[in-house]
This record gives structure tokens, C-alpha cells and sequence, in this order.
């Protein structure tokens, strides 16, 4: 009897704690199911990473006896994994722990293998993947591989520093979390992706809008008349100019450009188009047209009317031709003038140098007197119709030059010999500075000589009795410099320019001197021809310097 007491109490105890497991169990699940029940929720309705991690993990923490988790993300570009979200540990070691070689740490054994890895008694552990944990106290260590379709986007890790290991359930548990939490935090990142796309795209979109409004601005403000045509000649749009200068309203958009003005001419070279308007005028347009890709097959077609322009062109051209005509008409009269003149000049100087040889007919005294002054001015008349000549033919491009050796400084030697009688007569004194040292130039030998006296003259006419002319030599890059100053009445700034100009000359009341003004030109006109240049510096009163340069030899 007592046998079977016991037995039966020993099968009642059994079956009692069999119940209480059962209902330890379904106790157990209940909490695990409303766990994820409240998971679940956190999952779906946020969409924020950290926000979504760190509210799961507070509300899971607590129940599952967990201290720190850790959400590393793949970087597929590195090659690495990055710790984005965490808890339970300070920002320092965050910081020192942000990334992760794949294989490093659990982290990155889990990421490399794709499998989930549990580790416990880990402060017995001399495992050195756990060091890390273990450096923070942690006992019990789960980290799960969150895969999308396969693929590895990251890992999340729970750790206790209170127990040693973990429940099957929990593990369970925390199994399914990472399952539901890596579809939602690819969502989560791939939304905030897209968000970031977004802003930037209406960032652009708004800069599109501002720059279509300033495009808008310029091409209704545009002076030049602007018409987008389509290929076929149907008009998209125009600009107020546009519509103005073609004499239309601003009613076109969509007619065919033909039905607007008649095109009577056009020339796609010189981009000019002759057209008809509305109102019967004929006017003349430049155009321009932009690239045919550039708006989508479309033309953009900027005008401007260009019909007064062409008419004052047209005009000027006629005035220009009218010079040119009138000038070739005046340069051809003073070469026949010019030539006419020199045949009654020789027999006059001819027949007056007779009757002064003449030893039969012996002429008074005051004959001679009379046939000596003849000679000088038949002389004068000579040169004068010799510059003339020398004139005329540089304009027409006929004289000829040649190209020689020359010691510049025997030239000088020889004008200042001819010159010699004249620079007596006022009393000047004339230096050339070192004569021996300069150095030979190319040029016609003549010509330079024509030069150097036409200076010289000047500089003697111009001066003032017992005045001084200095000539002096410098190299100035390629070319020697001869400079010929003297201490005359000068010239101001004003007319430095213009008595290079053929027949200008300064009256000057006081000095009676005679001249053509012709003179300068000539010095311009040679001086240029052999490669130089020419130019003057003085000051009223006190004197002038003229100069030349020529090529060295
Ligand atoms: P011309 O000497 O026959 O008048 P040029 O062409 O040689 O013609 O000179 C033009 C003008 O330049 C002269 O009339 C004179 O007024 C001025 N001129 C030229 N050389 C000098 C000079 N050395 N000093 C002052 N004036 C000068």
C-alpha cells in the first residue's frame, strides 16, 4: 500500500512538474511572440536606421538580458565593414572600432563566412576574435550575417555582460530579428538613398527653373530678334524683338515661318537674308543659327536688321572709290606736270648757262647779274620738280630701291660737303659724334643721301643764326639709329604728326624760309620702303631731333 502511495505521489509530482515546464514553456513563447510582435513593429514603421536599431534594442534589451549591439554595414567598394549603429558602448571605442576587415573580429568572421556565430564563457575565452568583447566585460556574444536576397549588406551583434550564455530561445529569437531586420534596414538605407537622390534632384530642378527663367528674361530683353524653329520652318516661339522687326504680332507661335515674311534673298555664307514683310518693305537681316542638336533638333534663329547699315556702307564704299579715283587723277597730273615742266626748265637753264659762256656776245654786267639769278631759280625749279617727281612715283609704288652696303657715316661726310656753302651762310656749328665707330646699314645709297640732306636742310633752315647741329649713332636692336638735332625754333607736340604729311608746313612769319612740304614725306616714304623708321621729338623754342633707323648690314 505505502509502495503504491509513493509511486502514485512520484507520478503525480512528475506530471505536475512536467505541467509547470509546459506552462514555463507556453509562458515563455508568449513573451518571445509579443517580443517580436513589438519588434515587427519597430521594423516596419520606421524607416530610419538608427532610430529603428536603437528602439528595437530597447525594447528587447531588458527581456533578453542584452547589453550592447553592434550593426556593422558592408562596403563593397572597400571591401570593408563599417560600423554605423551601436549601444552600450562610449563614442571612443566606437570611433576606434568604425571599420572592420572582412575576417576581423566576430564582426568580420560572420561577414566572411555569411554565418551566424555565437560565443559564450567568452571571459574564459583566449579565442583571439573575442578579445574585443571581451575587453568591454561582455560574457555572452551572438552576431548574425543580414542578407538581402543573398547578399551580404551587413551584420548585427547582441552582446550580455550578464550571462554566460544565451537561451535557445533567444537565440531563436534574436535569429529572426536579424532575418526581418536586414530586409528593413536595406529598405531603410535604400529609402534614404533615394531621399538623398531626391533632394539633389530638386536642388537641379530648381536650378533648371531659375536658369529657363533667366534664359526667358534675356531673350525677351534681347535687342537682336530671336524665332526657335522647328526643322520643317514652323515657329515655336519668338521674342518681342522678333515680332517687332518682322512687323508681325506676337500671335505666331505654331505658323510656318514662310506665311510670316517672304525670303527674296538668301546668302547662308555671308548669313544676310533679303526679306518681303507684311507691310511690303524690303529689308536686309544678318542672321546667326545655332547648332541643330543643341535644342533637340530645333533651330534658334537671332536677327538683326541690318538694311541702314548696308545702305551708309554702300555710300562710303562710293566716297572711298571717289577718293581713290581722285587721287590716282592727281597723281597722274603731277607726273605729266611735272614731266612737262622739266623740258622748257632744261633749254631755260641750258640757254642761260650759254650766254654766260657766251665769249662773243659779251654781256653787261648787269645781263649777267640778271642771267645768274635766272639760273638759280630754273635750279630751284629743278629740285622742286625732282621732289615732285620722287613724290608721285612713291605713292604709285614705281621707284625703285636698291639694296647696298652703306658707311652711313661718308654719306654724312658728302651731304654735310654739299650743304657746306648754306650752314656757312647762317654761322652753324655741326658735330658728328664718334664717325669712325658706326657701323655699316643696308639701303639705296641715293636715296639715303636724299634723306640725310632733307634733314639737314631743315635743321639749318629752322635754326637760329650760330646755332649748333649735332649727329649722332646708336644701335637699337637690328637696326642703327640716326639721330640729327639742331637748335632751331622746334616744333609743338600738336603738329609732330602731321608735317610728315605731304605739302604740310608750319607758317612761321618771323623766318622767311622757302620749302614745298614736301620734304618729310619723302624721308617717311624712302626710309620705310628700305625696312626703318622715322620720327621727331621737340620742343617749341628750343630745338629739334629728327631720326631714322635703318636695317644693319
Ligand atoms: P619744307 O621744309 O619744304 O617746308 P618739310 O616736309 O621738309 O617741308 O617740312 C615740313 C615742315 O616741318 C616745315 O615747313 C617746318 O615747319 C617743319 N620742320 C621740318 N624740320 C624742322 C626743324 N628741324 N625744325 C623746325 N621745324 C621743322
Amino acid at each position: 500500500m505505502g509502495k503504491s502511495n509513493d509511486w502514485e505521489n512520484k507520478e503525480r509530482e512528475s506530471f505536475i512538474t512536467a505541467e509547470s515546464k509546459i506552462a514555463q514553456r507556453i509562458h515563455e513563447n508568449q513573451q518571445n511572440l509579443s517580443l517580436l510582435t513589438v519588434a515587427a513593429h519597430q521594423i516596419i514603421h520606421n524607416d530610419k536606421p538608427k532610430e529603428l536599431l536603437d528602439s528595437l534594442f530597447r525594447e528587447i534589451s531588458q527581456e533578453l538580458g542584452l547589453d550592447v549591439y553592434f550593426n556593422y554595414m558592408y562596403d563593397s567598394v572597400q571591401d570593408k565593414l563599417k560600423l554605423m549603429n551601436y549601444a552600450g558602448i562610449d563614442d571612443d571605442l566606437a570611433h576606434k572600432i568604425r571599420f572592420l576587415e572582412m575576417g576581423e573580429a566576430v564582426c568580420g568572421c560572420v561577414a566572411l563566412k555569411q554565418e551566424c556565430l555565437v560565443m559564450e564563457h567568452i571571459q574564459q575565452s583566449d579565442d583571439s576574435h573575442v578579445q574585443l568583447v571581451k575587453s568591454i566585460g561582455i560574457k555572452a556574444y551572438a552576431c548574425y550575417p543580414l542578407l538581402s536576397y543573398g547578399k551580404l549588406i551587413g551584420t548585427l551583434s547582441f552582446g550580455s555582460s550578464r550571462k554566460p550564455s544565451f537561451d535557445r530561445l533567444v537565440l531563436k529569437l534574436m535569429a529572426t530579428i536579424c532575418e526581418q531586420v536586414a530586409v528593413a534596414l536595406e529598405r531603410a538605407y535604400f529609402m534614404s538613398e533615394l531621399m538623398l537622390k531626391n533632394k539633389a534632384l530638386n536642388a537641379q530642378n530648381q536650378q533648371l527653373a531659375a536658369s529657363e527663367e533667366k534664359f526667358r528674361a534675356m531673350f525677351d530683353a534681347a535687342l537682336d530678334g530671336m524665332v526657335l524653329l522647328t526643322e520643317e520652318g514652323i515657329v515655336l516661339d519668338a521674342n518681342p524683338s522678333a515680332c517687332e522687326l518682322l512687323g508681325i504680332g506676337p500671335d505666331i507661335p505654331n505658323q510656318e515661318i514662310g506665311r510670316l515674311v517672304e525670303i527674296l534673298h538668301l546668302e547662308s555664307s555671308e548669313r544676310e537674308a533679303v526679306l518681303r514683310l507684311r507691310d511690303g518693305s524690303e529689308r536686309i537681316f544678318e542672321y546667326a543659327v545655332t547648332q541643330d542638336n543643341v535644342l533637340l533638333g530645333n533651330k534658334l534663329v537671332s536677327f538683326r536688321d541690318i538694311t541702314e547699315k548696308k545702305k551708309v556702307f554702300q555710300t562710303l564704299l562710293e566716297a572711298k572709290e571717289l577718293a581713290e579715283e581722285t587721287s590716282k587723277a592727281k597723281t597722274e597730273f603731277l607726273t605729266i606736270l611735272s614731266h612737262e615742266l622739266r623740258t622748257p626748265l632744261n633749254s631755260i637753264l641750258g640757254f642761260a648757262q650759254i650766254s654766260l659762256e657766251d665769249k662773243v656776245h659779251d654781256l653787261h654786267q648787269i645781263q649777267q647779274e640778271r642771267i645768274h639769278k635766272i639760273l638759280k631759280s630754273g635750279r630751284h625749279l629743278t629740285y622742286l620738280v625732282n621732289e615732285m617727281l620722287d613724290h608721285v612715283s612713291t605713292k604709285s609704288g614705281k621707284l625703285e630701291m636698291k639694296s647696298e652696303t652703306l658707311h652711313l657715316s661718308l654719306i654724312v661726310e658728302e651731304s654735310l660737303r654739299i650743304l657746306q656753302p648754306m650752314i656757312e651762310a647762317k654761322s652753324i656749328c655741326v658735330r658728328v659724334c664718334d664717325p669712325d665707330r658706326v657701323p655699316h646699314v643696308r639701303g639705296d645709297g641715293n636715296r639715303v643721301k636724299q634723306v640725310i640732306i632733307n634733314l639737314l636742310t631743315n635743321a639749318v633752315k629752322f635754326n637760329v643764326p650760330h646755332g649748333e647741329i649735332r649727329i649722332n649713332f646708336e644701335i637699337v636692336g637690328p637696326t642703327l639709329k640716326t639721330m640729327i638735332s639742331d637748335t632751331g625754333i622746334g616744333i609743338s607736340q600738336e603738329q609732330h604728326k602731321k608735317i610728315f604729311d605731304p605739302f604740310y608746313r608750319i607758317h612761321h612769319p618771323e623766318y622767311n624760309v622757302e620749302g614745298t612740304g614736301i620734304g618729310l614725306t619723302l624721308v617717311k616714304s624712302f626710309i620705310s620702303i628700305m625696312a626703318g623708321t622715322v620720327g621727331v621729338s621737340s620742343t617749341l623754342g628750343e630745338g629739334s631731333c629728327f631720326w631714322f633707323t635703318l636695317p644693319l648690314d
